[in-house]
């Protein structure tokens, strides 16, 4: 281990690679020498940031969504595992926001809070070499993904998946459509499909049983006898996703006025991978058809790890407070992802919102996603996101550097497993229409 840096004296610095053998020449100790210096590198490309005011009409009704995965294994043969997983939304208002310490807050006061705002759902997969008598575990997860959406006579009893249904039919446009074609679990055929807002059916190739959830395509990544860990993470991600939506429908088919004033803070980026991005098309249809209706609707994702989070702290130096930058495709591709700009966009099939990294000051800055509504990104196409930024300073925490409290709150509530949950219906219905402002 080297030496440590003094009060006077820089530290020692070890090479990674200085014992090594190498050719002698002068480019090549360059690379050495760039290797070995702890200086991150100069991101040359325009990072083109822009001033943007974080204040004006903020938005009054905050909702946080967040999840959290554990798997369970036994360290010896046969390894037994199963994963836990758990989801959770909270309602906040503005008012609530501003009574809770930003620093120290009061767990008992947070408590009361959460009691009254909190969604929680919580399921269990039997990932490996855990049976289920007369089944085997493929079948078992698909039957368990099928009843957890459903969750009938839970605290969500059936909302969760009437909100599955309302964006796999896309049940806003009324237009009595069938699922588009998918790949049977029994027959592996695209030739599965199920009538217009049904839950289960037969696979029109090989009579097998099918169930909505089956459309997402766990089973596509399952063997017969064992699941892998992915298969409880992508089940996360799509219900946070529904968790949101189910609040967006709820307001949708009961007051669209008071959608219009929400912001859904969610954990994560606005992206469903693979497989699973079968509701990412009806998504963008259902926001840009709010929006064209005059009714918008604002979301965020929060990404708190990753190449983007990394790609931040290289270049928020360089930016001035209360600014945002939207990187474009080809700035996306080739200087955060270091890959050719080919092919379709990034995030073409997968993501449902735009990346902006924002800086408010030197302590809070962020990587967002905000859900666009074309093809090619720019400022224009975030509409509307003038009102999410001006919410952001109301909703910071100072706990972390630039986390967000609906956030925070939201997975407090995941990671407790006992919380009591009010029923859904009840939490929607407590929001006040607030004033015109
Ligand atoms: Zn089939």
């Amino acid at each position: 281990m080297p030496y440590q840096s003094g009060s006077r004296l820089p530290g020692e610095r070890a090479s990674r690679i200085g014992h090594l053998e190498v050719v002698k020449s002068d480019l090549v100790k360059s690379i050495i020498q760039s290797f070995d210096s702890p200086e991150p590198p100069l991101v040359e490309s325009k990072t083109e940031w822009k001033v943007q005011s974080f204040s004006g009409n903020s938005l009054p009704i905050i909702f946080g969504i967040d999840g959290s995965m554990q798997v369970n294994q036994y360290e010896k043969p046969p390894q037994k595992a199963i994963a836990f997983v758990k989801t959770a939304l909270l309602r906040l208002d503005q008012y609530s926001i501003s009574q809770i310490d930003r620093e120290y807050p009061n767990p008992f006061a947070l408590r009361d809070m959460l009691s009254d705002s909190a969604l929680y759902h919580a399921t269990v997969f039997p990932l490996r070499h855990t049976p289920i008598p007369g089944m085997n575990t493929y079948d078992a997860i698909r039957q368990i993904i099928f009843e957890s959406i459903k969750e009938k006579g839970g605290s969500l009893d059936t909302e969760v998946m009437e909100t599955l249904k309302w964006l796999a039919y896309e049940k806003w446009a009324e237009n009595d459509k069938s699922l588009q074609p998918f790949e049977c679990p029994h027959c592996e055929e695209v030739v599965a499909s199920l009538n217009y807002n049904e839950e289960k059916g037969t696979c029109s190739g090989c009579g097998g049983s099918l169930f909505l959830t089956d459309m997402l395509g766990f089973h596509q990544e399952m063997a017969p006898d064992s699941a892998p860990d992915t298969v409880a993470t992508a089940y996360m991600n799509i219900h946070e996703t529904l968790l949101l939506f189910t609040a967006v429908r709820y307001y949708w088919e009961t007051n669209k006025k008071i959608l219009s004033n929400c912001l859904f803070v969610k954990d994560g980026p606005l992206m469903l991978r693979a497989q699973y991005s079968k509701l990412v098309d009806p998504i963008r249809r259902f926001l840009f058809f709010a929006q064209k209706n005059n009714f918008p609707v604002h979301i965020i994702g929060q990404e708190k790890t990753g190449r983007f989070m990394d790609h931040l702290q290289l270049i928020k130096k360089d930016a001035q407070e209360r600014s945002i930058f939207m990187p474009d495709n080809k700035y996306i591709k080739e200087i955060i992802k270091s890959r050719p700009n080919r092919g379709g966009p990034y995030g073409e099939k997968t993501n449902y919102g735009n990346k902006i990294f924002v800086k408010l000051d030197n302590y809070h800055s962020m990587v967002l996603n905000i859900p666009h509504y074309s093809e090619e990104p720019s400022y224009m196409d975030t509409l509307d996101a003038d009102r999410i930024f001006a919410t952001i300073p109301k909703i910071l925490s100072n706990r972390y550097e630039g986390a967000l409290l609906p956030i925070e709150l939201a997975h407090g509530v995941a990671s407790l497993s006992t919380y009591p949950s009010a029923k859904i219906l009840k939490i929607f219905s407590e929001s006040k229409e607030p004033p015109i402002i």
